[in-house]
C-alpha cells in the first residue's frame, strides 16, 4: 500500500475488507443489520424515557395528548386511561424498550470486539504462514526484530483498526438516527444542535489530526528501533558483556523509551480532549437554547420544559456517541502508519503467492546423484557472484568434504545444495530431476543439515531431537534411535528424565560438544538420505572434535554425507574433497591428493 493510500480511511478501510474472507464479510452485513436496529431501538427508548418523564410532570395533559389517543384508538378501548395507568404503562414500555436495547446492543457490541479480535489472527495467520514461506534468501535481506513487530503489530490491523472503524459506524448510525428523530419532533432546536455539535467534532477533528498523525508515525518509528536495540542486546548477551556495552545499550534503549512514553502521553491526552471539548460545547449549547427560548423567543417554561426534556435526554446519548466517533476516528489514525507496515508485509507475501501454493509438491527419489549444472549464485543485495558456474556431481552414499578458504563460497553451495537458495542461474538436478519449486519440499525433507551453532530451544531433549513435532507425536523410541546413532548414550544416563530432561534456556546448559550431538540426532530424526555438516566441529575442544567427527564417520557408507571442515584432519576419511576457491571449483579429487595440494598451497 502506498503512503497516498494510507492517508484516506476509506481506501484502507478497503484495503482490509477486499482481503476478508466470505465467512467475516457475511457476518459483518449480519452485525451492521443489528447495528441498525439497535439504533432505531436506541432512539425509541430515549423516546419512551421523555414520554414517562412528561406522563410523571402532566399525566392530565398526556392523557390529553394525541399519542395516548391514538394508543386508545388502537386498542380499542372506550374508557379513558387513568393517570395511574398511564404512569405505570409508559414506565413499562420504558424499562421494557430499554431491556430489549440493551440486550441487542450487549450482542452487537460482544460480536464487534470478537470480530476485531477474528481478524487479527487471520492476518496473524497469514503473516506467520507467509514469513516462514518466504524464501530464505528474502529473510536473509530482513531485519528479524522487524518481522516480529510486524506480527505484534496485527493488533493494527484488527483491535485498533477494523474494530474502530466499525464502533465510528455504530456510533454513526445512532446519532443520525437520533438526530432524524429530534429534527421531526424539534425542526428548529434540532437544526442548531447538528450545526453547532457538528461543526465543532469537524474542527476538533481537523485540528488534532495533523497532531495525531505525527505523533502515530514517531510512536511507530521509536517502537522499531526500540524494538532493534532490544533484541540486538537480549540475542547477543555475550558479546555485550564481554564488550562491557551494557551500559551503552541500556542508555540507547532509555535514549528511545523516554519520548515514546511521551509520545504516548499525547496520544492519551489526544483521545481525552475532544470528549472534554464537546462536553462544554454540549452544555453551554442546553443553556444558550433555553436563553433563545425564554428570551428571544419569549416561549412558556412548560414548552421550554418539554424541549430541554428531548434535548437533554439526545445529549445524554448523543454526545457521548460523538465522543466515541472522534475517540475511534482518533485510533484509526493512529494505527495507519502501523497498518501501513503491516500491509507492505502482506502485499510482499501475496506477490510471493507462489511459495504458498503446496498443490505443486512433487515426490522425489533419489537413487543415484545430485549434479550441479553452470550453477551462478547472487545473494540479493549483493551484485558479485558467490558461486560462478559451479558443475559437479555427488554420488548417492558418498563422502564429500568441502574445502576453501573463509568467504570462498562453501556455506552458500550447502544451502543451495539443501534447498534453502535458489540458484541464480544453472541447475541442480537430483537424479536428472531439477530442484525446484515443486521438488524443493521433498528434498528439504530428504535432507539433515548440522550448522556450527544449533538453535536449542527451551524444551525437552526429545522436542529438540523431533523438533517442531507436536509434543503428543514425537516418536519416543525413534528420538532414542537418533540419540543413540549420535553417540548420546553417556550424556541420556546422565540427564535426570533422559529424553524427557528439559534443556535450553531454562534447563539443562548443554556443552558445544552436546549441542552438536542434539544438533546430529534432530538431523537424523526424519530419516535423511544426505546429511551435511556445515563447520560442525569448528567450535569445538580437540576432544569433543574427535569425538563428533567419529560420530558423522559412523554414517559413512550408509547415508550420502557433505562435510565442510575447517580443520583438514576432519577430513582425512572422505571419498572425495572439493576444493573452493573464490566461488568457483579448483579442484574435486581423491581426499588424500586434494588435501596434499591444499596444504602445500596453504605453506607456501
Ligand atoms: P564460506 O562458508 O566459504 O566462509 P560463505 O558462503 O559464508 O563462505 O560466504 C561467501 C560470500 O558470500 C562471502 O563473501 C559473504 O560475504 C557473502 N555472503 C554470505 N552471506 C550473505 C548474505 N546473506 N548476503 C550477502 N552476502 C552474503
Amino acid at each position: 500500500m502506498q503512503d497516498k493510500q494510507t492517508n484516506s480511511y476509506l481506501k484502507s478501510f478497503k484495503w482490509v475488507y477486499s482481503r476478508l474472507q466470505p465467512l467475516r464479510i457475511r457476518q459483518m452485513w449480519f452485525l451492521f443489520f443489528g447495528m441498525t436496529a439497535t439504533a432505531f431501538l436506541e432512539t425509541l427508548a430515549l423516546g419512551s424515557v421523555a414520554f414517562f418523564a412528561s406522563c410523571m410532570t402532566d399525566p392530565n395533559a398526556m392523557i390529553a395528548s394525541k399519542y395516548v389517543k391514538t394508543v386508545q384508538a388502537f386498542v380499542g378501548g372506550a374508557q379513558v386511561f387513568s393517570r395511574k395507568e398511564l404512569i405505570l404503562g409508559s414506565g413499562g414500555i420504558m424499562v421494557g424498550l430499554i431491556l430489549l436495547k440493551n440486550s441487542l446492543r450487549a450482542t452487537v457490541t460482544y460480536w464487534i470486539y470478537r470480530f476485531g479480535v477474528a481478524m487479527e489472527a487471520y492476518f496473524g495467520r497469514i503473516l506467520i504462514e507467509g514469513f516462514l514461506k518466504l524464501p530464505y534468501q528474502w529473510h536473509l535481506s530482513m531485519n528479524s526484530a522487524d518481522l516480529i513487530n510486524a506480527l505484534h503489530w496485527r493488533t493494527y490491523l484488527g483491535r485498533n483498526f477494523f474494530q474502530p472503524c466499525l464502533k465510528i459506524f455504530n456510533n454513526i448510525l445512532m446519532v443520525a438516527i437520533m438526530l432524524v428523530a429530534l429534527f421531526i419532533v424539534q425542526p428548529l432546536i434540532s437544526m442548531i444542535v447538528i450545526v453547532v455539535i457538528g461543526l465543532s467534532a469537524l474542527f476538533i477533528y481537523k485540528i488534532i489530526r495533523t497532531w495525531i498523525d505525527a505523533v502515530a508515525s514517531k510512536g511507530r518509528n521509536y517502537q522499531i528501533i526500540i524494538n532493534k536495540e532490544v533484541s540486538m542486546a537480549i540475542q547477543g548477551i555475550k558479546d555485550v558483556k564481554n564488550s562491557r556495552k551494557e551500559r551503552v545499550f541500556s542508555a540507547k534503549f532509555t535514549q528511545k523509551a523516554e519520548p515514546l512514553a511521551r509520545v504516548f502521553g499525547v496520544q492519551e491526552l489526544l483521545s481525552e480532549l475532544p470528549v472534554l471539548i464537546l462536553e462544554t460545547i454540549g452544555f453551554s449549547l442546553i443553556f444558550f437554547s433555553i436563553f433563545i427560548m425564554l428570551v428571544l423567543m419569549n416561549q412558556s417554561t412548560a414548552y421550554v420544559t418539554g424541549t430541554m426534556t428531548i434535548l437533554a435526554v439526545t445529549a445524554w446519548k448523543a454526545l457521548p456517541a460523538i465522543n466515541r466517533i472522534l475517540r475511534n476516528v482518533t485510533k484509526v489514525r493512529h494505527s495507519l502508519p502501523y497498518l501501513a507496515t503491516e500491509a507492505m508485509y502482506i502485499e510482499i507475501i501475496e506477490d510471493h503467492a507462489r511459495y504458498l501454493d503446496e498443490s505443486e509438491t512433487k515426490p522425489l527419489i533419489f537413487r543415484n546423484k545430485i549434479v550441479f549444472s553452470t550453477v551462478v549464485f547472487q545473494y540479493q543485495n549483493n551484485d558479485s557472484k558467490i558461486l560462478d558456474q559451479m558443475s559437479f556431481s555427488i554420488k548417492k552414499g558418498e563422502t564429500v568434504g568441502i574445502i576453501g578458504k573463509s568467504g570462498a563460497g562453501k556455506s552458500t553451495l550447502v544451502d543451495l545444495l539443501i534447498g534453502l537458495l535458489e540458484p541464480t542461474s544453472g541447475v541442480i538436478c537430483i537424479d536428472g530431476i531439477p530442484l525446484d519449486q515443486s521438488t524443493r519440499k521433498a528434498w528439504l525433507d530428504m535432507t539433515g543439515y548440522v550448522p556450527q551453532s544449533p538453535f536449542i530451544y527451551d524444551g525437552t531433549l526429545a522436542e529438540n531431537v523431533a523438533f517442531g513435532v507436536e509434543k503428543d507425536l514425537i516418536d519416543s523410541e525413534r528420538v532414542l534411535e537418533c540419540c543413540r546413532m549420535a553417540s548420546m548414550d553417556d550424556f541420556l544416563d546422565d540427564l535426570p528424565d533422559s529424553i524427557e530432561s528439559k534443556v535450553g534456556e531454562r534447563g539443562i546448559k548443554l556443552s558445544g560438544g552436546q549441542q552438536q550431538r542434539v544438533a546430529i540426532a534432530r538431523a537424523l530424526y526424519n530419516e535423511p538420505e544426505v546429511m551435511i555438516f556445515d563447520e560442525a566441529t569448528s567450535s569445538l575442544d580437540d576432544r569433543s572434535e574427535r569425538a563428533i567427527q567419529e560420530t558423522i564417520y559412523s554414517f559413512k557408507g550408509k547415508q550420502t554425507l557433505v562435510i565442510i571442515a575447517h580443520r583438514l584432519s576432519t577430513l582425512e576419511q572422505c571419498d572425495s574433497i572439493l576444493w573452493i576457491e573464490k566461488g568457483k571449483i579448483k579442484r574435486k579429487g581423491r581426499a588424500d591428493e586434494i588435501l596434499m595440494d591444499y596444504r602445500q598451497k596453504a605453506s607456501a
